[in-house]
């Protein structure tokens, strides 16, 4: 069952994409499709978020706007600081994360576990000066040698998605790949998958999978950036037009409730054997959508953006499931 990889990475860094893809049986029988989910939690920060954070780090050092005992600043919480700390350890540089003081314990305890310094700000609105965004765009301002990631509209991102991601997703299957869907968060992963795989085939057809509350879903369906509802799944839902998500070649548009997609990562823990986040499982249940879509004997792919272990405290515990009016899976239930 297992396979032998033939070779020993150069370095960490070079352990960041050629991610595996596996086909996931229940919705690829649900559907009569090939169903299949790139591993990004295999990625050395555990999320897809690597891919962009060695793109921006490795495009600043080209530009000569970062130098060796540099620093890189981000304003995140989530997977991207987690990757920045993770590529600078790599490259000796120094990590800045700004964040709101109300983000989990668990994510500030993992990137001081990095090394990283945090800066933590209160949560205010984007229009105050004090926004971690803001913030951390200053404080790269007033640092000598150093530079602020800006993962949202630093097209660098996307381009990791371009050069990596799609190529990797077009090799894996042999160009065998009728169509991609995922949701977005800065949209690098999105837009960059969906141009990369349109350079190899025009008539791939690429759809953006909101969660409820962003505003991408009715902006592709109706022209209209609005949000409706919410949802708690992290790292995604996004509000406006990013730099990353300017062009992007979307085809076709899904929106993805919370309930759905924890139903859907419950089922690929119990039943296939993968613990991931909620991201995931919006995904996956976007993928499902886009393969009624296209019909029986296609395949499609989406990405597992990350391993349930980072949200024990949230996805992966009943109590909070019942805080939010999700369903608590019944192998969980009596415990918490
Ligand atoms: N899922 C998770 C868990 C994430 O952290 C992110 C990144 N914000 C995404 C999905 C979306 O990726 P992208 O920023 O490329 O749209």
């Amino acid at each position: 069952m297992t396979s032998v990889r033939s070779s020993a990475a150069a370095s960490a860094l070079h352990l960041i994409g050629n991610t595996r893809m596996v086909r996931l049986a229940g919705p690829s029988e649900r559907t009569g499709c090939d169903i299949y989910g790139k591993c990004e939690f295999e990625n050395p920060g555990g999320s897809v978020k690597d891919r962009a954070a060695l793109f921006i780090v490795e495009d600043a050092e080209r530009r000569g706007h970062l130098r060796p005992g540099g620093t890189v600043v981000e304003g995140t919480a989530g997977n991207t600081g987690i990757g920045i700390a993770t590529v600078a350890n790599a490259k000796g540089y120094r990590t800045i994360i700004v964040m709101p003081d109300n983000q989990s314990g668990e994510k500030m305890a993992t990137l001081r576990a990095l090394g990283a310094e945090l800066v933590l700000v209160p949560p205010t609105k984007y229009a105050d000066p004090e926004h971690f965004v803001h913030r951390s765009q200053r404080i790269a301002e007033e640092r000598d040698n150093a530079v602020w990631a800006q993962q949202f509209d630093n097209v660098a991102n996307r381009q990791a998605h371009v050069e990596t991601t799609a190529a990797e997703i077009w090799a894996a299957l042999d160009g065998r790949v009728d169509g991609f869907t995922c949701a977005a968060g800065t949209g690098g992963t999105i837009a960059g998958v969906g141009i990369g795989l349109k350079e190899r085939r025009k008539d791939v057809v690429i759809a953006l999978t909101d969660p409820h509350g962003a505003a991408l879903y009715n902006y592709y369906a109706h022209g209209e950036l609005k949000g409706e509802g919410s949802s708690v799944a992290e790292g995604i839902g996004q509000g406006r037009i990013t730099g990353n998500l300017e062009g992007a070649p979307i085809d076709a548009q899904f929106r993805v409730s919370d309930e759905q997609a924890a139903r859907a990562v419950f089922e690929l823990n119990r039943q296939e054997g993968l613990c991931l986040g909620l991201s995931s499982g919006i995904n996956v249940v976007g993928a499902e959508l886009l393969a009624r879509k296209l019909g029986p004997g296609h395949s499609v792919v989406t990405v597992l953006c990350d391993t349930g272990f980072r949200y024990l405290s949230t996805l992966w515990n009943p109590q909070w499931l019942r805080e939010k009016g999700l369903p608590v899976p019944d192998w969980m239930d009596g415990q918490g």
